[in-house]
């Protein structure tokens, strides 16, 4: 089971492409200036089954999908079950407010990272904010490759 906000077809601002956009309930950070405070609750949004979760994307139809939030990894479990169903046939993108170099350090989020094709990492800082930047808010926040990913995964 997985609680969520809300899942969005057609977004062409959550990375490249035409990409179906899942956004998980509950977000520990509590970020200044967030976007959108209200997701910040774990009682926020409604719960659904994986399949059910699978299936919506299925038929939106789109390979490019965007896990976002909220924080995906306040979800672990099921942030990992749909990381592992979804990884063969699409291209995922992940953003979370915690920082790589934190969430390396636990085996379960390194088995997510290794499956996800970017990721875009850490908080939303306000006075670092930039409205130039492409997918990020602030510029603290970093867009990972695969082989980045798997660099800071090898140093920790
Ligand atoms: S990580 Fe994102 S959703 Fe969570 S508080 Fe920060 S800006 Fe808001």
């Amino acid at each position: 089971m997985v609680r969520l906000l809300s899942i969005v077809a057609d977004s062409v601002v959550d990375g490249p492409g035409l990409r179906t956009v899942i956004f998980f309930a509950g977000c520990p950070h509590r970020c200044r200036g967030c976007h959108n405070p209200s997701s910040w609750s774990p009682e926020a949004g409604t719960t659904y089954s994986t399949p059910d979760v699978i299936k919506w994307v299925e038929e939106i139809g789109s390979k490019r999908i965007t896990l976002s939030g909220g924080e995906p990894f306040a979800q672990i479990e099921a942030l990992e079950q749909l990381v592992l169903i979804l990884r063969p046939d699409y291209e995922i993108y992940l953003f979370t407010g915690y920082r790589i170099e934190d969430l390396v350090k636990e085996e379960r989020a390194c088995r997510i990272l290794r499956q996800v094709d970017c990721l875009i990492d850490g908080p939303y800082v306000k006075e670092l904010h930039d409205r130039s930047l492409a997918i990020r808010g602030s510029t603290n926040q970093r867009i990972l490759s695969t082989k980045q990913i798997e660099q800071y995964i090898k140093n920790r």
